[in-house]
């Protein structure tokens, strides 16, 4: 490990290789401070933005430990870490920020939801899957004798228990998955790990969903939420310094087609009770696990009040318009931390900034060259492309910040739809894949 020295900033090292990591390198250069990347291949995004490059897949701990020889500290790209692979090089001395004690409750989304549980801040109600499956067969002297269709109360079986709830008494076929005590349909189905960009949800529209589901995945691998009936869907996006010192951003607006993040309104147009409540929220979290560093915190926003979808303990999607709406971007924020420098302000510069992901459209090899530079003639627009190898339908391959002049909400929310409408005719959505969620909650931008 390289000593920091005041003379020449120390080196960092971030684990990926994605457009997250290509960002934070853009922000590592401004503060001149090396960043050093692991990531399997040199046409990786972040890959020719490096001070060193350690090509190697990122669960590759040997890497990590090579990585680190010249690194001050490390950091993550993405949440989908083998904790256990690492826990020596911590050991060693190897310094992770965030640490790997802050990030166990955060890798996967059911110790993310058992956390929440833990320190009672707003989630769904949700269970494992495993406990939707269907009660074990009694042997076969016993079945000859038994009914088709029993009460739980009545059955041998062991109940399923935990946190989650348990049975109803009401008849139920054993041979069938059944639902814990006050679900109903439609629910969420999510892969605890591994998923990302709706890849590893499952909506669950009646039983024959649930059964599906079950003969196709591991339970023991998936949770099952409520499905809630959001009105908006919110993100903050916080971080924590070494010194226990939090700041927040501002609470955003974000859309979602086909389950891929569309688009972020800065700031959100809800009342300032709810920004408020999401950074205290966002603060508990970070304090009560120690984290340091830049983590994000998606919310529902109904009926129901907040409710957090997802925590992602690292920068995000939805803070991609502080790079340039903001005093300083989520990325050099994450860069002062591992580097060791003071956190520094999260306020906005303007009044407001619509952020819209450019999700492929087209498969191939397609550059689009004339999108992105007609993108670039729009007023106060900023346009970040990722220089990713291949376009598929849907894929994250670049985005665009316009700065919004509007002074309420209500101007800037007008300002803003305008603002898409622009974008849309030289940036067309990728085409609809039938996943039947669409629809179902096509928020508007909201005032
Ligand atoms: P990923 O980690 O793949 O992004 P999420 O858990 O964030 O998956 O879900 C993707 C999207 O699916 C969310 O942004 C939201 O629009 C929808 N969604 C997720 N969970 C629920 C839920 N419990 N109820 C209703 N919609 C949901």
């Amino acid at each position: 490990m390289t000593p920091l020295d005041d003379s020449k900033a120390a080196a960092i090292g971030v684990v990926g290789g994605g457009q997250l990591a290509r960002m934070l390198a853009q922000a590592a250069a401004e503060l001149g401070v090396p960043l050093h990347v692991q990531t399997p291949s040199a046409s990786d995004p972040a890959a020719p933005l490096a001070a060193e490059l350690v090509l190697a897949d990122l669960s590759d701990a040997a890497a990590t430990r090579r990585l680190a020889e010249d690194c001050a500290a490390i950091s993550f790209e993405n949440e989908w870490l083998d904790l256990e692979a690492l826990a020596p090089l911590a050991a060693e001395g190897i310094r992770f920020i965030p640490s790997l004690e802050a990030l166990q409750p955060l890798i996967s989304k059911r110790s993310q939801r058992e956390l929440q549980q833990r320190l009672q801040l707003p989630s769904p109600r949700w269970f494992p899957l495993d406990l939707a499956l269907p009660l074990p067969q009694p042997v076969p002297a016993a079945a000859a004798a038994g009914p088709d269709a029993v009460t739980a109360a009545s059955s041998d079986a062991p109940l399923p228990s935990g946190e989650a709830g348990g049975l109803g008494a009401v008849p139920i076929d054993p041979r069938a998955p059944r639902l814990p005590q006050g679900f109903s349909y439609p629910l969420m189905a999510k892969a605890a790990r591994g998923g990302y960009d709706g890849k590893g949800t499952a909506l669950l529209q009646g039983p024959e969903d649930l059964e599906e589901l079950l003969e196709r995945v591991d339970p023991a691998t998936w949770i099952v939420e409520e499905f809630v009936a959001f009105e908006q869907e919110l993100s903050v996006v916080a971080c924590r310094d070494r010194h226990g010192r939090v700041l927040c951003y501002p609470v955003v607006q974000t859309h979602q087609h086909q389950q891929v993040c569309d688009w972020v309104l800065a700031p959100a147009a809800v009342p300032h009770a709810v920004q408020a409540y999401a950074r205290n929220v966002a603060s508990s979290l970070l304090t009560a696990l120690d984290y340091v560093g830049v983590l994000s915190i998606e919310f529902f926003y109904g009926p129901a009040g907040l409710l957090i979808n997802e925590i992602a303990p690292r920068t995000h999607n939805s803070g991609h318009y502080t790079i340039e709406a903001a005093r300083t971007s989520q990325f050099a924020q994450q860069v002062r931390i591992v580097a060791d420098l003071p956190i520094a302000s999260p306020d906005m510069t303007v009044p407001g900034a619509l952020m819209v992901n450019l999700l492929g459209f087209e498969q191939g090899n397609a550059d689009y060259g004339p999108q992105r530079a007609a993108l670039a003639q729009l007023p106060a627009a900023h346009v970040h492309w990722y220089d990713k190898t291949g376009s598929s339908l849907g894929r994250k391959l670049g985005h665009v910040t316009l700065l919004l002049k509007g002074a309420s909400h209500e101007a800037r929310a007008t300002e803003a739809e305008r603002r898409l409408a622009e974008v849309r005719t030289i940036w067309p959505l990728p085409a609809a894949q039938p996943d039947g969620l669409e629809d179902a909650r096509r928020a508007p931008i909201s005032a």
